[in-house]
């Protein structure tokens, strides 16, 4: 007798951002600000008083009122989890019926799809138009015509970095009988937040990270917001020990340092817009033919023939950015001035050396 894993794990392969040493690191939409040395110190006195032998706090109190206080929120209607993730992981499993529908958006962050094809959800698409915007009435459409248990989407999105108004958002939650997972992982860029309603609704989550503005991917943490009844039935499904003390603590202290995090969120939208701005210039410069729509996140999406090639080219120089192949793109995270001008100059680079090569 042989053990044989089930069909739909068989050919999995495990999630492999891009391995290797780069030295400029514009591939993940984390940002380009490391810890300060004050807040450092903090982390230390944390790790020093920290009970080891003890489990977390399974509702992670202390965190989610210094997560509320930073967004203006009411803590019984916070859950945090390990990281977006999770959350989206239950979404797509405990939270739905079995064989339910879930509505994504097409382009989109593509956890959405790989936890409800794990889940066995169908997955129905919205595909955005050729500019890569998101049609709010044709969402609702889709959602309501295959009477979808929930949607899914990213606001704004991941990886166009276009976003929809809070006055389209509100339309699509008031509009469908589905549960919204409004996904607002880079509204700290982007004015268009609808956080601080989420609970008047019955049947909207919000989602939010600090991995992106808030500067701790390592620590792995994220939060849904939404009415208390829904919090409950998330608090009840997630594993009770989710969020570990040591990520709670440093969490909690991070969320104190308000005018920290709102002048490195102010840095990011800037070092974005230059870079949006730099793009455009070469594009003029050059009349090159690409495809680029005003950034609302921390990132360029780029349309552009040559996306494959420039992307090889960049790793052969020591700089990631995200290569999505099917859309013929890159997406590049705004960095430092330092970092955006060495891409921005190998960029260049790449352009004369290819029209050279053209006009041999
Ligand atoms: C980066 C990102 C997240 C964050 O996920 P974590 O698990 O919290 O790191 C969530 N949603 C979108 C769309 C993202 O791009």
């Amino acid at each position: 007798m042989s053990y044989e894993l089930c069909e739909k794990v068989r050919s999995l392969e495990p999630y492999q951002p891009i391995t290797g040493e780069y030295r400029i690191r514009l591939d993940a939409n984390e940002s380009f600000f490391s810890m300060p040395e004050e807040l450092r110190e903090e982390f230390k006195a944390i790790v020093e008083s920290l009970d080891f032998n003890r489990y977390p706090d399974p509702m992670a109190r202390e965190l989610i009122a210094a997560f509320c206080d930073y967004y203006g929120l009411n803590p019984d209607t916070v859950t945090a989890t390990n990281g977006s993730d999770e959350m989206l992981y239950l979404l797509a499993s405990a939270m739905l019926p079995k064989n339910s529908t879930v509505v994504v958006t097409d382009p989109d962050f593509s956890m959405y799809q790989f936890y409800s094809f794990l889940s066995e959800n169908t997955v129905i698409p919205c595909r955005k138009n050729e500019l890569m915007a998101l049609d709010v009435e044709e969402l609702i459409r889709t959602v309501n015509d295959n009477q979808a248990d929930m949607v899914i989407f990213s606001n704004p999105c991941n990886p166009t970095g276009q976003g929809i108004s809070a006055e389209a958002a509100r339309r699509l939650v008031s509009s469908v009988k589905a549960l919204v997972v409004l996904d607002e992982a880079y509204m700290d860029f982007w004015d268009q937040s609808i956080l601080t309603e989420a609970t008047s609704y019955d049947n909207l989550i919000v989602l939010k990270t600090a991995s992106k503005a808030v500067g701790s991917a390592a620590l792995r943490l994220g939060f849904a917001v939404a009415n208390p009844t829904i919090t409950n039935a998330l608090r009840a499904v997630k594993s009770p020990y989710n969020v570990n003390t040591l990520t709670q603590r440093l969490g909690t202290c991070i969320y104190r340092h308000k005018d920290l995090l709102q002048e490195r969120c102010k840095a990011i939208v800037d070092s974005t817009r230059a870079l949006y701005e730099a793009f455009l210039k070469l594009q003029e410069t050059y009349q090159l033919s690409f495809d680029m729509a005003n950034p609302c996140a921390n990132f360029v999406f780029i349309r552009w023939n040559e996306a494959g090639s420039l992307f090889d080219y960049l790793l052969k120089q020591g700089i990631a950015v995200r290569y999505f192949k099917q859309a013929g793109a890159l997406r590049v995270t705004a960095g430092s001035l330092e970092e955006n001008a060495q891409l921005l100059q190998t960029v260049e680079k790449y352009i004369i050396e290819k029209t050279l090569s053209e006009n041999r």
